[in-house]
This record gives C-alpha cells, structure tokens and sequence, in this order.
C-alpha cells in the first residue's frame, strides 16, 4: 500500500469524496441560499473540524464509554440486555433512535441554558453559511458530552450493534442534511422529522428563534418541551451569533476556556429569556 493511499484511509477521505459527490450536487439542484458559494469564506475552518474532530472525539468517548459500562455493569440487572436484544431489530433501531434524541435533546438544551456550556456550544452557532461541511463544526467537548449523552444510555441498555448501527448511519447523514444549504420542508412529517428547515431555524441570528429545535431527529421532542420554531414554510435570513467568534479553529478550540471581559460577556450567549418568544 502507498503512502497515499494510507493517508486516505487515515483521513477517511473516501467516505468525505462519497459524501461531496451526493451533497454538491444536491446543494447546487436545492440551492436555498443561491448566491453561497461551495467554496465559501470558512470552509477551510469546518474542513480542519471535520477532519481533526473525529479523532479527538471518537478517543475520548472510547474511554469514557469502557469506564462508564464498567460502572453500570455492576449496578444494573443482568436480564436487561437480553430482554431489549429478544425485541424485533426494527423495534429496537426504533427505540434507539427515540431514546438517544431525548439525550441529545436535553444535553443540547442544557449547553444553551449554562452560561458556562453555552460558550462551548457557541462554536457551532458561529456559522454564518450552512451547507453540510458546517455540521462538523462542534467544539470537541461539546461533541463529547452530547454523544455521552445520546449513546451511553442505549449501550447500558443493551440494544444490539446492529440496532445501534442503523440508528448511527441515519443520524449521520440526517445531520448532515439538516445543515445542508437545501430549501426542504417535509410538510404533514414535520413534527415527526427534523428537516432542513427546523434546523435551520435553530441556527437563526433571530431572538424569536433563540432556543428553539434542539432536537436532532424528532421534531416532536421540541413540540413537547415547548421549544419548537417552524413558522410555516419559511426560512431565515441570518445565521450566527450576534458578535462573530474567529473562523480558525484552533482560536475557537482554546476560546471557551479563556474568561470574557464583563463588558463583552454577552456577546457569545444567546438572549435573555424575556426576548425569547
Ligand atoms: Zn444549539
Ligand atoms: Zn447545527
């Protein structure tokens, strides 16, 4: 095997080419925002997170993932897992799916409502341009803890890998669509499926779409804990936070840790919850 050719099997890039191939074009058919270019101004910077973040992350949840099944082993039941694995796989996938968008969604509230998480998750609404690369743009330890949050009760339950898998390739590519820069609304499905649209209106530089569409596939989380946002078939205009954060990743990597001044405190955090409608 060449040098090269391990340098694409180490990046991944192969999967990366395979999904370009099918969103480039989609995004170039479905153009939302028609005027944004594919090469747009921070590409570069979703481009470093896309393919240093997979690492980081996928070692620390390794970790943190053995430690916590240790825990859990011997304080759970031992008949749990065998009794979710005897269910049908499309039950179980089904279960899976339900069971980590509720994690995802309370971690991903929370990372909004603490001051302290939100300056981590500040990283992901810093994007100004939506378009699929962008979905990788999550700090590191915000990744972690939502992943934590989403997969770990599935694994401590036992759902079996296949269920597991089917649930993780959905999610990957829905997440990436639901960046995508693509005019698609899913009519009558819409609480039932995240689209474009719904997350879209999540990354809204609106204050009457602060803190709305935290969930990542189930719209129907959001309409329950009243957090949902989907006027119609409209889109927004703006995208970001108010005062941009640098586009260079490692400046964004090391920013959450750094204390704001008190005078620009505010300028990562979303509005006060008196101007969320
Ligand atoms: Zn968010
Ligand atoms: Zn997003």
């Amino acid at each position: 095997m060449t040098i090269l050719q391990n340098l694409v099997d180490l990046l991944g890039l192969k999967a990366v080419l395979l999904t370009a191939f099918v969103f480039v074009p989609v995004e170039r058919l479905f153009a939302l925002h028609k005027g944004q270019k594919v090469l747009r101004k921070a590409l570069l910077n979703d481009l470093v997170f896309l393919f240093v973040n997979g690492w980081l992350v996928r070692s620390a949840l390794a970790v943190t993932f053995v430690v916590a099944m240790a825990i859990f082993s011997l304080i759970l039941p031992a008949g749990i897992g065998p009794a979710v694995q005897s269910q049908p796989l499309w039950l179980q996938a089904a279960e899976v799916i339900l069971i980590a968008d509720i994690g995802q969604y309370l971690a991903h509230r929370a990372f909004h409502a603490v001051p302290f998480l939100w300056k981590f998750h500040a990283v992901h609404h810093s994007i100004e341009e939506l378009d699929w690369v962008a979905a990788y743009r999550v700090h590191p330890l915000d990744q972690i803890a939502t992943k934590a949050a989403s997969l770990l009760p599935v694994f401590i339950l036992g759902y079996s890998e296949a269920a597991i898998a089917i649930y993780y390739m959905i999610f990957q590519w829905h997440a990436l669509l639901l960046h995508a820069n693509v005019r698609l609304t899913v009519g009558p499905l819409k609480w039932i499926v995240a689209s474009p649209q719904f997350h879209h209106w999540h990354h809204a530089n609106e204050r009457k779409a602060y803190d709305k569409n935290f969930a990542a596939q189930l719209p129907l989380l959001d309409l329950l804990g009243g957090t949902l946002h989907l006027p119609g078939n409209t889109f927004p205009e703006q995208y970001g936070v108010d005062k941009p954060l640098p586009q260079n990743y490692f400046r964004q990597l090391v920013r959450p840790f750094m204390p704001l001044p008190k005078s620009r405190a505010s300028e990562a955090t979303p509005a006060p919850a008196e101007e969320n409608s």
